[in-house]
């Protein structure tokens, strides 16, 4: 997605441990037209499917999951960090290993908000090794509910996540692809293929 790409270019900042940030439009600051454009690409994206919710994960994926669920017309659940003292049998729980912050946490979904009957579209800012993907998956799995697409803002290709999800089948698109990024020079490279 063209305006993404040039924003990431004019204002994302490579940091080094393959850190893109970006939090002048999209995980701190939030520039809305730009999260609405990125809504109504996933529904060009996903408009075939019979998605009747939206799942994300606490904190960065709710905004653009939030504004996305405009155009889908569907409510949007999101993971809590939870302490793993506190989760009791009411909820859907998995384990993530947080790849910015370098360690483990537990994530809940209510049993209230996840069922068979359920067709989800996980949507998340980024996708570095998959593990907070492998996470949602899991959970949308373990309610019986379907996977029925995942939109991602921004794949950081060189990172093994995107062949790992697409190797489970799952019906992955992201709108940005990095194929390389220099924290030396800041240079960020995209892959054609989206
Ligand atoms: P994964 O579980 O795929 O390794 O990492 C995905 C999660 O880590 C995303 O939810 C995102 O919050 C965070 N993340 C991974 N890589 C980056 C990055 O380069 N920049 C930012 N801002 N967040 C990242």
């Amino acid at each position: 997605m063209k305006l993404l790409e040039d924003m990431i270019r004019e204002k994302g900042v490579v940091k080094p441990g393959n850190v893109l940030k970006v939090d002048s439009f999209l995980n701190h600051q939030m520039d809305i037209n730009l999260f609405n454009e990125m809504g109504k690409e996933f529904k060009r994206i996903f408009a075939d499917k019979p998605i009747n919710k939206i799942l994300t994960i606490e904190a960065s994926g709710i905004g653009i999951a939030c504004i996305a669920a405009q155009y889908f017309n569907v409510p949007v659940v999101f993971a809590k960090k939870a302490q793993s003292i506190n989760i009791d049998g009411d909820v859907y729980s998995t384990s993530i290993t947080s790849f910015t912050h370098k360690r483990e946490y537990q994530v809940i979904v209510s049993r209230k908000y996840l069922s068979p009957e359920d067709h989800v579209l996980i949507i998340d800012d980024f996708l570095a090794n998959g593990c907070a993907l492998q996470g949602l998956i899991d959970i949308v799995n373990t309610s019986g509910a379907t996977v029925e697409g995942i939109g991602i803002a921004v794949e950081k290709g060189f990172q093994d996540g995107g062949t790992l999800i697409r190797s489970m089948k799952q019906n992955l698109h992201s709108l940005a692809i990095v194929k390389s990024m220099n924290p030396e020079t800041g240079e960020i490279e995209f892959a054609e293929d989206k």
